[in-house]
């Protein structure tokens, strides 16, 4: 990893709020103007699916307004393996993304209560974990360790990044470690799984939360379907790993329409305020 000063136009809510590009549902395919799915905050008006919001705009629906203040913003990949193509990649995931790397770590104010928060950028490589991602998230558990404040963390992600190889894999076991000082210190975390978590992401710090929530439609879960059914033998249901099916089995606490997710979560960091 290094810290380099790149010039980079963020993209924010106003732009897509202006945008004329004509961007396509996830599910039903139906195209209309970016700025009509960012008005309905990214959910399709044809068919309801949830879309991805981009990080930085996950952020400005979240916190009160001018509090955000990012960490790390500089820190970038090197390569560490000197994988093929890597390079490449992270050069047009850069452009893609207008972010340097699949996560946006800082502290803010939702709801005027103090927190640390991280989002993970789906169109920086699907918001797969290499070592500046895990350096970044463990970072900012560590600075909301030392300050006392809960952590806010939204997943998305297609797990561990096979450029970075078993580099990306540790850091599972890093931020976990990070995670659990930040428990041992008594301080609250709250995770939104959104679509889609999997893989080594919902094998670690998703699944971690005192509170873990999610939002209509998500996938949440960590192999395939396809590979579980190749694997076991078995048929699963159409709907396994769907957040409806996780919260059924346990392993979420509740499913929040998009809408509700700053007052919700505000509410709760209330509730667990220490000061
Ligand atoms: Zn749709």
């Amino acid at each position: 990893m290094e810290q380099v000063k790149t010039e980079m136009k963020h993209k924010y809510l106003s732009d897509y709020l202006a945008s004329d590009a004509v961007v396509k549902c996830q599910k039903c395919g139906a195209e209309m103007a970016e700025s009509k799915m960012a008005e309905q905050m990214f959910i399709c008006p044809e068919c309801k699916k949830y879309n991805r919001v981009p990080a930085r705009v996950r952020i400005e629906m979240l916190c009160d307004k001018g509090t955000f203040e990012e960490f790390n913003a500089d820190v970038v990949s090197n390569n560490p393996i000197g994988f093929p193509d890597y390079d490449d990649k992270i050069k047009s995931a850069t452009k893609k993304s207008q972010e340097n790397e699949g996560v946006i770590c800082g502290k803010a104010k939702i709801g005027s209560n103090p927190c640390c928060i991280f989002v993970m950028e789906s169109n920086f490589m699907m918001g797969s974990m290499g070592s500046v991602v895990g350096d970044k998230i463990t970072a900012v558990f560590e600075y909301a360790t030392a300050h006392s404040l809960p952590v806010i963390g939204y997943t998305v992600s297609g797990g561990a990044r096979m450029q970075e190889g078993m580099i990306s894999l540790m850091q599972m076991a890093k931020v976990s470690g990070a995670v659990k000082r930040h428990n041992d210190a008594k301080n609250f975390y709250l995770v939104c799984a959104t679509d889609p978590t999997t893989g080594g992401v919902t094998a670690s710090f998703a699944m971690l939360g005192d509170v873990i929530i999610s939002e209509p439609g998500a996938l949440v879960g960590f192999a395939g379907k396809r590979v579980i059914e190749q694997v076991t033998g078995e048929k699963l249901p159409d709907t396994f790993q769907s957040a409806e099916f996780q919260l059924k089995n346990g392993f979420l606490d509740a499913i929040v329409e998009r809408s509700e997710h700053r007052e919700y979560i505000s509410t709760l960091l209330k509730m667990h305020r220490k000061v």
